[in-house]
């Protein structure tokens, strides 16, 4: 059939516009020589897995570094899979990561940028243009196979190494016009298919920026580039949408990596300029030993809501992006202890080609450290407004009383040995509960050489002579006072010289009182817990712990 202009005007007749049209009102962008525009291409389906939050995270700072652009483009072309308000959800689980594109979708009902429509629903009349040109060059045609011949040519095609519409069971190939006009007349579906160039001998040849140079025998398939419906399939619209948007950079999940002799033979007979991929492994968690991938059905953690429910702050999160990113990111945090993250020199090229493993115990350690680090009103407002949405009781004991909490929070911060016992907000209650009548929980064991008889000789000295108007130095000296008439000695030193000498050392008297004050062997400074939690609770808590030991 040689007169495909015919056939062009026959399938797409409302179509008036051509490529040069788009072309032009999407010219190249006018950036800096080695900027890359890179984007989010998410179905809506509403559910932000952490691996799109990673993939996310390269492609952001990969413009954001080279002065480029990054957008998001709502793959809706899967009418089945929408749900409602998923985009703004998904938005927001990106801001709440400090992920906010510069263009394109970036709420529900709004878009910004000059290559939109920004969601694939609203560009069926792009995508049938340049169709409709395929199909004038022989690059296209209708099929209108049933699903049930589709299934017979599978079944023929067991013992093929290639499977798909190509060769001979390509039936619609070569329709002739007329045919393609009688069955059109009868009203029978079409899809449009790629008239494929490819050859099985040949090879497609191209470098991924994280996978290295890839080879694969060249597409000689006739995929289907529109539906029945008119509505493109994933690899249409990616060629498409990727050169009219002008994306320089394609990080995308490397169960891409098959389809890029299909792509990058679309983007050739489409005449579009090829882009560069990266291709990103999947996620991974261990489990009896072996390997599998992060599963949405499995791990709860697999959801970025998840980090966000329980209250990791958004630099913990990314910092431990980018120390699952770049493998190099944590030497440069030891040599760069305060600066901003954006600062790291990440390389896409030295992400991992197999999957990264994803460690939860990695990501405490991760945010323990970046919590350690904030001041003690940045942990104040970042909790506070973590509970207000997540945790009520909590916020409501914020609200009582502000200073007190600050106060709280802020007990061996900014000092050299920052202690590290938050490792999320949802951690806070716990922290915060001895500080509470209402939370305390008294627990009186004992660790080292302290024990119930040592217990009741410290507390009854101690309660006697503690007074909440100490300095720190008075009210360490009153608990080396005390020391020698408890049978211990206020120099470990000398204790560790003669243990046998004495019933224990200064460390074992504080531990007792930390026991009696807070239901716990290991806190911040005792001090400062002392002095906060003020003489009321103070004598109470001596007294109970007093009679409890007496008990026993
Ligand atoms: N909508 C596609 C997906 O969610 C996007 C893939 C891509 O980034 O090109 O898998």
């Amino acid at each position: 059939m040689t007169n495909y202009e015919e056939l062009a005007n026959l399938l797409f007749s409302q179509i008036d516009k051509t490529p040069e049209y788009y072309e032009e009102l999407y010219p190249p962008r006018q950036l800096k020589e080695d900027a890359r525009v890179t984007r989010f291409a998410p179905s809506p389906t509403g559910f932000l897995h952490f691996g799109n939050l990673f993939t996310c995270a390269v492609a952001y700072t990969t413009a954001r570094q080279s002065g480029g652009v990054f957008y998001v483009r709502v793959e809706d072309t899967d009418s089945k899979r929408k749900v409602d308000s998923a985009v703004s959800s998904m938005l927001k689980s990106l801001s709440d990561y400090g992920i906010n594109a510069d263009e394109g979708v970036v709420a529900e009902d709004k878009e910004i940028g000059d290559y939109g429509p920004y969601r694939q629903s609203e560009r069926k009349e792009i995508y049938q243009t340049y169709a409709k040109r395929l199909v004038e060059q022989g690059l296209a045609y209708p099929c209108f196979c049933s699903a049930e011949e589709l299934e017979k040519i599978r079944e023929q095609q067991q013992n093929e190494d290639i499977k798909g519409y190509y060769g001979k069971y390509a039936k619609c190939r070569n329709l002739s016009l007329e045919q393609v006009k009688a069955n059109i007349d009868t009203g029978m579906p079409w899809t449009l298919r790629l008239r494929s160039p490819g050859d099985m001998n040949k090879k497609c040849r191209f470098d991924d920026i994280i996978k290295g140079k890839i080879e694969m025998p060249e597409n000689v398939i006739d995929v289907v580039l529109l539906k029945t419906d008119g509505i493109p399939t994933y690899h249409f619209a990616h060629a498409i949408d990727d050169h009219l948007m002008r994306t320089t950079h394609i990080f995308r999940g490397d169960e891409w990596i098959a389809s890029v002799a299909l792509h990058l033979q679309l983007f050739r007979v489409l005449g579009f300029k090829q882009p560069k991929y990266a291709h990103i492994a999947p996620i991974m968690k261990e489990e009896n030993g072996g390997k599998r991938k992060l599963s949405k059905r499995k791990d709860p953690e697999a959801a970025v809501t998840y980090y966000t429910e329980q209250g990791y702050p958004k630099d913990s999160v990314n910092e431990y992006i980018m120390t699952i990113a770049n493998s190099n990111f944590e030497d440069w945090r030891r040599a760069n202890k305060d600066a901003p993250i954006g600062d790291f020199p990440f390389n896409p090229k030295k992400m991992s080609v197999s999957g990264t493993l994803f460690d939860i115990a990695k990501l405490s350690d991760v945010s323990k450290n970046v919590i350690s680090k904030m001041k003690a009103e940045e942990v104040y407002s970042q909790s506070y407004e973590w509970a207000k949405e997540y945790n009520t009781p909590l916020a409501e004991l914020y609200e009582k009383d502000t200073d007190y909490i600050t106060a709280i929070l802020n007990i061996d911060r900014e000092n050299k040995k920052t202690r590290k016992d938050i490792t999320k907000w949802s951690d806070i209650p716990d922290y915060l509960s001895y500080m509470y009548d209402e939370t305390f929980v008294s627990c009186y064991d004992l660790t080292g050489n302290a024990d119930p008889a040592l217990a009741v000789n410290v507390l009854e000295k101690y309660k006697d002579i503690f007074d909440i108007n100490d300095d720190k130095e008075h009210w360490f000296d009153r608990m080396k006072a005390i020391c020698p008439d408890c049978g211990c000695t206020p120099n470990v030193k000398e204790y560790k010289q003669n243990p046998e000498a004495f019933k224990g050392h200064i460390g074992d008297v504080s531990t007792v009182i930390r026991v009696a004050l807070t239901g716990r062997t290991n806190t911040p400074d005792l001090f400062f817990i002392t002095a906060l939690l003020g003489e009321e609770r103070v004598s109470k808590r001596l007294n109970l712990a007093l009679e409890h030991y007496k008990s026993v």
